[in-house]
């Protein structure tokens, strides 16, 4: 214990910190660049998607014009199977990679046969199953992990006892429609997996938690420390804070506040000490009259009354 003492009072809190916030603020940037890196095709996708649909929605494209864009994007990432347009007979009038979903010219959703409607079954083609998904919502599983698995889960929850069940393609759909005239812009994607992305988010996740630890630990000790010099006991301070973090460091300072410290050996005492406990130095002030203890800011004495205006009336130390 007296060696852990030293060592913490010999700790130089403000360098720690300063070391601290470089380290961490470092570690931020370097794993947002990091990760922004990493699934930068998503993201630039995801961005292109946003401003797409904002401008579909709004009717500021014609038709050519979208068709240009639309191609554009499906170019962007791997995981879009095909971008169609349908008319409001759901005849395709435009497929931007010719998948082989576009080729039989229409394509007539259904709810899934057992009512349940969470994915839709094209009429014609009974081996592609669709998951349809908000427009928002797609970009976010354009960029987010794990999705790929899931909606592949989904599906098997619900159609284990299907005989034909592993055939089966799941595509996620979102679709924009266009009010004026009733066509419909179907996003068609297949979801997959960026390499080694769940890893580096899990380490980036790993480090954030490793930095969040320290700043714990970190600040139980610098209270502890405070409490060392304040010759208060030091280890149930610093456990409370382990405990309580923040409440625990407030509750020391504002207890902290009530209190006033020797200004020879940085004991706490009552505020009402005229001398310290620990080391005898003369830390409060007496009235010169009746040898009443007061307070520094006091202009009268409140026993009798006696004016403590200035150096002479008793206000030394
Ligand atoms: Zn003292
Ligand atoms: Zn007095």
């Amino acid at each position: 214990m007296n060696r852990f003492n030293s060592f913490v009072r010999k700790l130089n809190f403000k360098k720690v910190i300063i070391v601290y916030l470089i380290v961490s603020v470092l570690a931020g940037i370097l794993s947002v660049g990091f990760l922004a890196y990493t699934f930068r095709d998503k993201l630039t996708f995801a961005y292109a998607y946003h401003q797409i649909s904002e401008k579909v929605s709004h009717n500021k494209y014609g038709i050519e014009n979208l068709k240009t864009e639309l191609s554009n994007l499906s170019n962007k990432s791997s995981d879009m199977v095909d971008i169609l347009i349908l008319d409001s007979k759901n005849k395709i009038m435009f497929s931007a990679k010719n998948s082989d979903l576009s080729k039989r010219g229409t394509i007539e959703l259904l709810p899934n046969v057992d009512g349940g409607n969470r994915f839709l079954m094209d009429k014609e083609n009974p081996d592609a199953y669709f998951k349809l998904i908000k427009g928002d919502k797609h970009t976010l599983s354009m960029t987010m992990l794990g999705v790929e698995n899931k909606v592949e889960q989904d599906y098997k929850d619900r159609y284990f006892y299907e005989k034909s069940f592993d055939a089966k393609k799941v595509y996620l759909l979102s679709y924009i429609m266009d009010k004026s005239n009733g066509y419909k812009t179907y996003f068609i994607s297949d979801v997959h997996p960026v390499a080694g992305g769940v890893l580096y988010i899990k380490a980036v996740a790993a480090l954030a938690t490793l930095l969040f630890m320290l700043y714990w630990v970190l600040l139980a000790l610098w209270v502890y420390a405070q409490a060392l010099k304040s010759r208060q006991n030091a280890a149930v301070w610093g456990l409370i804070t382990l405990f309580t973090n923040l409440a625990g460091l407030f509750v020391f300072l504002i207890y902290k506040q009530g209190h006033q410290a020797c200004y020879k050996c940085g004991a706490l005492q009552n505020r009402s000490n005229i001398y310290c406990t620990f080391c005898g130095t003369k830390i409060g002030f007496v009235c010169k009259k009746c040898n009443m203890p007061v307070s520094e800011n006091d202009s009268y004495c409140k026993n009798c009354g006696n004016a403590l205006c200035s150096e002479q009336e008793g206000k030394q130390k």
